[in-house]
């Protein structure tokens, strides 16, 4: 509803939308170039066990290491890659680099992982979907329950014939299956019971309130007890504090993700944090 306020408010408006336009054009132009260029790096972020106290997985996450800006974060380049399709090929990087990633840590005697790696919606609509899947799993030798495929509930709504097809060809090959950001989108309950899924993840924004809103704590609660009752898992993201992760626990929460414990980190560092876990639990 911006309105034309006489002529200067006007040319103001349609500069900035050039400035805007162009900087869109310069930053897809740089997207499209930073694959072949190797600019796009993976961070890992531990996914703890509140049973058993150990890390059991990680969450790969994107990130662009920009020749002049540094490190970029997903949220400022995700949707044009989604927008101009980009997002299948870059996707496909992701997969494969997080899986090749994964079976050299159990190569080189780390215990084994579960990586989760996010789906777009668009990536989960292609048609060699299953195929991509399967060719990064054979590239790099990781069996199929060391893999886990994070998709959001859109997807669910988009066309849910389709949705069970996949899904159940993703199950079968033995791969895990969660949702992220649950409670945030608009799906279903009873597409719930339909797919088959194995984890749910609560989004954050029930998390950061947990310990001082009733309701985000009621939101966490029926999530864990809904989860429970179909047999899914249930992890938590956006863990910042011992209190959170307290009250989590109490609540009878699986996992947990987040700051708390650690921040997304480069490979070598993540590497590094599950050696040093090992250490210290392990019995004297
Ligand atoms: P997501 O999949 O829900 O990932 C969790 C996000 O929460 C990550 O942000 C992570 O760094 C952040 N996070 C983790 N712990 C905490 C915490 O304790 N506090 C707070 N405030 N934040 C926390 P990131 O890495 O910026 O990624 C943002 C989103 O970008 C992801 O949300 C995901 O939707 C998307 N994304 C990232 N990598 C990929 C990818 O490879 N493919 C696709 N399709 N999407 C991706
Ligand atoms: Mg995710
Ligand atoms: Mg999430
Ligand atoms: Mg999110």
């Amino acid at each position: 509803h911006i309105k034309a306020q006489g002529g200067n408010g006007f040319y103001f408006y349609s500069a900035d939308m050039n400035v805007a336009s162009s900087q869109r054009l310069t930053m897809e132009t740089q997207l499209r170039r930073a694959l072949e260029r190797n600019e796009f790096v993976l961070h890992y972020q531990p996914q703890l066990s509140l049973h058993s106290g150990r890390i059991i997985g990680m969450e790969a996450l994107l990130r662009w290491q920009h020749p002049e800006r540094g490190l970029v974060s997903p949220a400022e380049f995700i949707p044009l890659l989604e927008e101009t399709g980009m997002i299948v090929a870059v996707g496909d990087w992701v997969l494969h680099t997080a899986c090749a990633q994964n079976s050299a840590w159990m190569a080189a005697g780390l215990p084994p992982l579960r990586m989760a790696v996010n789906l777009s919606a668009r990536q989960f609509r292609q048609r060699d979907l299953i195929e991509s899947v399967n060719q990064a799993l054979q590239n790099t030798g990781l069996a199929p329950e060391h893999l886990e495929l994070e998709i959001t509930e859109s997807i669910m709504i988009q066309d849910l014939q389709t949705t069970i097809t996949t899904l159940n060809q993703l199950h079968e090959l033995g791969i895990q299956i969660s949702i992220d950001d649950f409670g945030t989108g608009y799906s279903s309950l009873s597409y719930l019971k339909r797919l088959p899924i194995n984890k749910i993840k609560i989004d954050q924004s029930f998390v950061r309130d947990i310990c001082t809103d009733p309701d985000d704590e009621a939101i966490a609660n029926a999530v864990i007890s809904l989860g429970h009752n179909l047999k899914m898992q249930v992890i938590a993201e956006g863990v910042e504090t011992l209190e959170q992760l307290e009250q989590l626990r109490a609540q009878g929460c699986d996992e947990i993700q987040g700051y708390y414990f650690s921040r997304p980190l480069p490979a070598e560092a993540f590497a590094q944090l599950v050696r040093k876990s090992l250490i210290t639990v392990k019995p004297v």
